[in-house]
């Protein structure tokens, strides 16, 4: 689960940061609202944190920008405008959701595990492809409900192909959930974990599998006989 940050402010971007990672969130972050589209139009983000208040501009601009352009990713405002008209103002231009400044970390996080669960963003808290299940809320993989030990690599691999189950997902567009569009990894990285989650789910009798789509992706699905 990736998330872009779009905050100018140090202070707040530092407490975000931390809270974030302890939730155990991955995030890029910007300072304002250029960089915010640059990054927006390269990469999908599971959910946006943003402010309005940017160096240069409005952080609403963006989120019109954003609906203009069909782009759907749950979006969670952090202002310090607290008016009714402000929040009326950001949810007209497609907030989903609005927290004013100053305030506590746990509902920032809170809210945005909220945001996550709805429908869209996500089919239910628990994904599951045949006996393969995993629990979006606290991040645990079971097969035939046995609870799998998994790196935190290997989890954010099998959360991205399971919420896309069926479908092909693009090896770039894990490489860019995984590391960030600025990342710096090997090119062969997403291949490993892939690689191992593979392996495991077969030890461990999981009836979903992972295909490689060569030259494109990697698509999981229910094992047929
Ligand atoms: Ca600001």
């Amino acid at each position: 689960m990736r998330l872009l940050v779009v905050e100018d402010n140090e202070d707040v971007a530092g407490l975000l940061g931390q809270a974030l990672a302890m939730a155990g969130f991955a995030f890029d972050r910007v300072g304002g609202g250029e960089d915010a589209r640059v990054m927006l139009a390269a990469a999908r983000y599971a959910a946006v944190v943003l402010d309005l208040g940017l160096p240069d501009g409005d952080g609403l601009e963006v989120l019109r920008w954003m609906r203009l352009r069909q782009d759907a990713t749950p979006v969670l405002v952090l202002t310090a405008r607290g008016g009714v008209n402000d929040r009326v103002a950001g949810l007209q231009a497609g907030a989903d959701d609005y927290l004013v400044k100053p305030f506590a970390v746990e509902e920032l996080v809170a809210r945005l595990q909220a945001l996550l669960r709805r429908p869209g963003a996500l089919l239910g808290r628990r994904l599951q492809v045949g006996n393969l299940a995993f629990d979006t809320e606290t991040r645990e993989a079971f097969v035939d409900d046995q609870p799998q030990r998994l790196s935190a690599r290997e989890l954010e691999v099998l959360e991205l192909l399971m919420r896309r189950s069926g479908r092909v997902v693009p090896k770039k567009h894990v490489e860019d959930q995984l590391f960030g569009v600025a990342g710096d990894i090997g090119s062969n990285a997403v291949e490993v974990y892939v690689h191992r989650l593979r392996k495991r789910l077969e030890r461990k009798g999981a009836t979903a599998d992972i295909h490689t789509v060569r030259g494109v992706g990697y698509i999981l699905a229910v094992v047929t006989p």
